[in-house]
């Protein structure tokens, strides 16, 4: 399945430190009516948490890194689920030793300093639904196709 999409404007700038980063995109997008779109970011965190889908098993496993970690990136994408700004990304993280750790974002990342930008996708919007195939939330060919 396959869309046009229009690349559009959009916003950047710094989450606050001390915030939850998976929270704070989620609320950008809301707050600005991102519905659509793609999302980036560098920077370093407090500590991670972190999510590995077992797909024998259907279900996110998730771990903590309860230390500061630089932000090698994040790279992510915004699309309504049950109506609401749903932010779907993957961050690459590294400790001071050089290793390297990373997953789907998780709530508990908490932000020491990080640069965002969000872009808008216009056109034709997807919408997240459940999957049988997969038992995720995944884009829809069905639903409401936004402008
Ligand atoms: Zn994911």
């Amino acid at each position: 399945m396959t869309r046009q999409a229009e690349f559009g404007s959009g916003l950047v700038g710094r989450l606050s430190h001390g915030a939850d980063l998976l929270e704070e995109l989620t609320r950008l997008c809301s707050d600005n009516r991102i519905s659509f779109g793609r999302v980036e970011a560098i920077g370093a965190v407090q500590r991670a948490r972190v999510g590995f889908y077992t797909q024998s098993e259907r279900e996110y496993e998730f771990t903590s890194i309860d230390r500061p970690l630089e932000i090698l990136n994040l790279t992510g994408n915004v699309s309504l689920k049950d109506g609401v700004p749903m932010v779907h990304a993957h961050i690459t993280l590294e400790d001071r030793d050089g290793r390297v750790y990373g997953g789907h974002l998780a709530p508990g990342t908490v932000v020491f300093a990080c640069e965002y930008m969000l872009q808008r996708i216009g056109g034709a919007a997807y919408v997240r639904d459940f999957d049988e195939e997969t038992g995720l939330a995944l884009w829809q060919e069905r639903g409401d196709s936004l402008g």
